[in-house]
């Protein structure tokens, strides 16, 4: 196999975007010369090219890892989209409907998420060449945004996709009049990383190295490493804690994590607190990639032990409300972080990257609200 190190463990996962394709072109056309596969397994261990198609999500194939796809025209038309499989979890959790109006992906460079939703809502609503539910996506990095901008031209989300450029979610008013019909966010905030293939978090540190800087107060600097095989970068983690001061401390040891965990999971809690405020929203999702309970159960008991959370009425989509596939979805939350509630662990959804299912690790939760009026004072 072409790839080497921890990446060999895992397969190249492929979305098919509904926009542009359809699975069965797909299968005839860009991956006409893989013999279909068994499991994930059998396309990791296997010599020569397989496929497997995913049992969970839509769409969504894995492929022997070290094909360039990079250079197909299916890529390139963004026919097809190259996106981890836990990373297509919070899209097809929320599983926006046409009763949903409008949507929110808050923080959405470089765009996996948000043109997932799009492909979504054109699935729901075939009939429409192009959806009269609007998605807002802000990204509060402009650089950032510029890249969100022509992953959704690409995947041809454009018309349904106002960008957000060097928007920062929490400056967007609730309140404001073109908001009102938002029905649905999808949260994704900075995170860890921890989650990420390719990259040892703990115990040694083995931080990616330092380039640029993000926000402050929340994470530090970033990472530049190199994009593998045409995937673009769900996060940019970083070694460096920077205070509100502007002050910068480069995390050497385990308590530094500890520092740097607390203040991520600040940031993340207001973020989801933010989104609740929203008067039409009645679904929300929330997702990491890292694999740190900090930044996953305990933001998601945080919330929803929140005033924000009792007075508007927000409890945790249970597993047995969940799409299927998601229901079906084995691997669930940590029981004893969220204070021994099993409901809201097992509503909880993870992914460990050295679990035996070729994905990353990550954590998705879902948040629903009961009417659509507006219940609370905001
Ligand atoms: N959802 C994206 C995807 O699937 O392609 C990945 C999002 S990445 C984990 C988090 C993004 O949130 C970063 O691009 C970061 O710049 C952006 N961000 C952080 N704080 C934000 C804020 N307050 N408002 C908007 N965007 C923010």
């Amino acid at each position: 196999k072409e790839s080497a190190g921890e990446e060999a463990n895992y397969p190249r996962w492929v979305r098919v975007n509904a926009i542009k394709s359809n699975l069965e072109d797909q299968l005839e056309s860009t991956f006409s010369a893989f013999t279909r596969a068994n499991s994930v397994q059998d396309v990791i261990m296997k010599s020569g090219k397989h496929l497997f198609i995913d049992p969970h999500v839509p769409n969504l194939v894995a492929v022997t890892s070290g094909t360039d796809l990079t250079k197909t025209e299916a890529y390139a038309s963004g026919k097809i989209i190259l996106q981890d499989k836990a990373s297509c979890f919070p899209a097809y959790l929320l599983d926006p409907q046409s009763e949903d109006g409008d949507l929110i992906d808050a923080c959405a460079a470089p765009g996996n998420k948000t043109t997932h939703l799009a492909a979504i809502l054109k699935e729901h609503q075939p009939e429409f060449e192009t959806s009269p539910q609007i998605i807002y996506a802000f990204e509060k990095d402009s650089r950032r945004a510029q890249t969100l901008d022509k992953m959704v031209t690409t995947a041809g989300s454009k018309t349904d996709t106002r960008i957000g450029f060097g928007q920062d979610f929490l400056q967007v008013d609730p309140r404001a009049e073109r908001y009102k019909s938002v029905g649905a966010l999808l949260l994704d905030p900075s995170c860890s990383g921890s989650g990420i293939v390719g990259r040892d978090f703990m115990p040694d540190l083995h931080l990616p190295e330092i380039s640029s800087t993000t926000e402050k107060g929340t994470t530090g600097k970033a990472n530049k490493r190199k994009r593998k095989h045409g995937e673009f970068e769900a996060e940019e983690p970083c070694n460096v804690i920077v205070d509100d001061d502007g002050n910068e401390t480069i995390m050497k040891s385990e308590k530094d994590l500890e520092t740097r965990l607390e203040a991520l999971s600040g940031f993340q809690l207001t973020l989801l607190l933010h989104a609740f405020r929203f008067p039409s929203a009645r679904k929300i999702t929330y997702s990491t990639c890292s694999v740190h309970m900090q930044e996953n159960e305990r933001v998601v008991m945080r919330a929803l032990q929140s005033d924000i959370a009792k007075e508007r009425n927000w409890s945790i989509m249970l597993r047995k409300d969940q799409v299927t596939g998601m229901r079906e979805w084995p691997v669930r939350g940590l029981t004893s972080a969220c204070g021994g509630n099993e409901d809201v662990a097992d509503a909880c959804i993870r992914s460990y990257k050295d679990d035996g299912q070729g994905v990353m690790g990550f954590f998705v939760a879902g948040f629903v609200r009961l009417g659509t009026q507006d219940a609370g004072s905001g």
